[in-house]
């Protein structure tokens, strides 16, 4: 399988939670390779003794990508098999490893990937929303200022969208969803494959009253249904149902929130600035 006398890359799936998640031939690739990258040492070692694999580990993480990834290199360069695991998951999906694969091929080392578990589809397919078009958004901005302007660029996607997220910033987010996509179906999926599992359904509102009660704990996937407006309905056709609903005796604000619920493929507030402007 070697590329003459230089080694391979393996993008090994790992468990998101349950040890047991983890293929076969992952396992005979963890044991048989000359080094492990790992992002997380500390948690792929709890994965390698629960599966008596003893291969030595260096680490590969944001902070250390370069100097790791040069390591990583050289010894591919010589001619030594190495394993990419991250935290969790399969690498290469919101984590660091897109670079040391990009290192790779730019060096014409072969890259190979070993499919498992990964957080975003895993929470899709228990969504209970539809599944044959998704858009997969990873961690959306921490500032409320280019997060929500990043909802905006999103409000006419009719695709699932599927966001990693901390259970610090999931109240909020859901708020500045509720506001700018409307008050959506989500799925709020919690702890996947391990003990405290846990699988929140309901509109954007409702899901996010139950957080702000109960606050959450551990690693979450939100999934959000995607704008159900059919396509081609334009801002002039938006405002156009907004100004018949001003004239049934609606206020501005209502209006709004009522054609942006409805989906007109519009943020609220981008809405709500064209209305403005056109009382003017
Ligand atoms: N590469 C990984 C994958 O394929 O799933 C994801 C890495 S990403 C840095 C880690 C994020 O995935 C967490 O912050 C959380 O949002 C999500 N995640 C990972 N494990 C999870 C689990 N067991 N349940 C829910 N979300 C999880």
């Amino acid at each position: 399988m070697k590329d003459g006398s230089r080694g391979r890359l393996y993008l090994c799936a790992t468990p998101i939670g349950n040890l047991q998640d983890i293929t076969l031939r992952a396992i005979e690739t963890l044991r048989r390779v000359d080094l492990v990258a790992a992002e997380d040492t500390r948690r792929t070692r709890k994965l390698f003794s629960r599966h008596d694999i003893h291969t030595p580990m260096i680490s590969y993480r944001e902070e250390n990508r370069l100097e790791a990834g040069g390591k990583v290199l050289e010894r591919l360069e010589g001619g030594e098999d190495v394993a990419l695991v991250s935290d969790a998951g399969i690498p290469g999906i919101s984590d660091p490893g897109t670079h040391l694969v990009s290192m790779c091929l730019e060096r014409d080392i072969e890259v190979e990937a070993l499919p498992g578990p990964n957080a975003a589809l895993t929470a899709l397919v228990v969504s209970g929303l539809p599944t044959g078009r998704f858009a997969f958004e990873g961690f959306l901005p921490r500032k409320k200022g280019p997060r929500r302007r990043a909802l905006e660029g999103l409000a006419g996607e009719g695709r699932t969208l599927v966001f990693y997220e901390s259970p610090a910033r999931i109240a909020r987010t859901l708020a500045d969803i509720e506001e700018v996509l409307g008050d959506r179906r989500v799925a709020l999926a919690r702890e996947l494959t391990k003990r405290f599992e846990e699988v929140i359904r309901g509109n954007a509102s409702v899901v996010r009253e139950r957080i702000e009660e109960e606050p959450v704990r551990g690693e979450l996937v939100l999934v959000v249904e995607g704008s159900t407006v059919e396509e081609g309905v334009t801002e002039e056709e938006a405002l156009g149902e907004v100004v018949r609903l001003r004239a049934d005796g609606l206020s501005l604000k209502d209006a709004v929130d009522t054609v942006a619920v409805k989906g007109s493929g519009l943020s609220r507030s981008r809405l709500y600035n064209l209305a403005l402007k056109h009382r003017e």
